[in-house]
């Protein structure tokens, strides 16, 4: 992040103010941008020392898998830590993943994306993610790339795909399309799974905020992926979009403004 210590940040706002009038308020918000600024600091150190030891580990117990008595309680145990710590070194990526898109403040739209390979990888990774347990449904509009940061764009449609089979019950439908539509190019994932009651909506893309702690994080979940996404979306100009009927399933889907897209 940019040092903010010899910089002063001034929020203006300008608001109408009965006929003709406006009032131009200013506030000194320097010191809440450092605040911001550090916190944001601390998180990626933190997450960055914690990943070597957290490597270290995992070695070592693979290690010890590797030598103790097969169906021996201490195998159980050390089974149970390698969970464990595969957990934490998720949950440590994905804070390291959510600093440097934070921090990013701009990409590099000269870039294309091909959006049909993309799409591709997409395919394969819900097809492995799925393991044959969901009926899953693609539709790719292959001449309609972007202009855009290829690795954010990616994270911000797997998290969604990973969402819509981790909250899907087996059987489920899950459609995933890339599609040219009057208001720029769309990419959707909609799924019949438990859906979201409506006052969660509005805050799902905030960190760690999950509807049911205790269910994200026995299916793998962090509580970081829509926040992740959010913040590649938005280096994108678009935001994301939910509609979710609680039982029914959900829908999230995001659109690029057509100055970013690029017809073949
Ligand atoms: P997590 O790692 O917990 O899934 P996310 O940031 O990806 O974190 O999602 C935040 C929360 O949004 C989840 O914990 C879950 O409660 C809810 N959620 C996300 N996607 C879906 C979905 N497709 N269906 C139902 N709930 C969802």
């Amino acid at each position: 992040a940019a040092p903010l210590s010899n910089i002063g940040v001034l929020e203006i706002r300008i608001m109408p103010y009965g006929t003709g009038q406006f009032l131009l308020i200013a506030r000194d918000i320097t010191h809440v941008r450092q605040l911001e600024t550090m916190r944001k600091d601390f998180v990626a150190n933190v997450s960055h020392e914690l990943k070597t030891p957290l490597t270290v580990l995992q070695g070592y117990l693979e290690m010890m898998q590797g030598m103790a008595e097969p169906d021996s309680p201490s195998i159980k145990a050390m089974d149970q830590m390698q969970q464990q710590t595969t957990r934490m070194k998720l949950m440590v990526e994905q804070l390291l993943a959510l600093s440097r898109i934070e921090d990013a403040s701009s990409i590099d739209l000269e870039k294309t994306i091909n959006m049909s390979a993309l799409f591709r990888v997409l395919k394969e990774e819900a097809n492995a993610l799925s393991q044959e347990q969901y009926r899953l449904s693609f539709i790719c509009d292959e001449q309609c790339d972007v202009h855009g940061d290829e690795v954010q764009l990616r994270s911000a449609c797997s998290n969604l795909i990973s969402n819509a089979i981790r909250y899907t019950p087996e059987g489920g439908v899950i459609n995933i399309s890339w599609r040219q539509t009057p208001s720029g190019g769309t990419f959707s994932v909609t799924d019949t799974g438990e859906g979201i009651a409506m006052q969660h909506i509005g805050r799902l893309t905030e960190r760690f905020y999950r509807v049911d702690s205790a269910r994200s994080r026995s299916n793998g979940g962090t509580g970081l992926g829509l926040a992740i996404t959010k913040h590649a979306l938005s280096h994108h100009q678009s935001e994301l979009n939910i509609v979710s009927e609680l039982g029914q399933g959900s829908t999230f889907s995001f659109v690029i403004p057509p100055h970013l897209l690029k017809m073949q």
